[in-house]
């Protein structure tokens, strides 16, 4: 049985959307894929819903690893190194 429905397609879509979510906000696709995705967003309210989750959550992730600073230790030890070995 081939039998495609017009709400299987649609599922489809949004499973390529969702599963490309992290890729897309990265900005690790082809335009052209994005736009595709850009498309179906504008179209599908539940996967805008869940992009700007992930947006969010990307967007707390990249604020966290600029806060972070390492540790004096770490520093100096890569510092001693530097130093022993020359
Ligand atoms: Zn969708």
């Amino acid at each position: 049985m081939s039998e495609a429905a017009h709400g299987h397609d649609e599922m489809d879509e949004c499973v390529a959307a969702l599963t490309q979510v992290h890729a897309f906000l990265h900005g690790e696709m082809p335009d052209a894929d994005a736009d595709a995705i850009r498309h179906h967003l504008h179209a599908c309210e539940r996967c805008m819903e869940n992009f700007e989750i992930e947006a969010t959550i990307n967007e707390m992730i990249k604020r966290a690893h600029r806060a972070v600073h390492p540790p004096e230790t770490l520093v100096s030890r890569v510092m001693s190194l530097r130093i022993k070995r020359t």
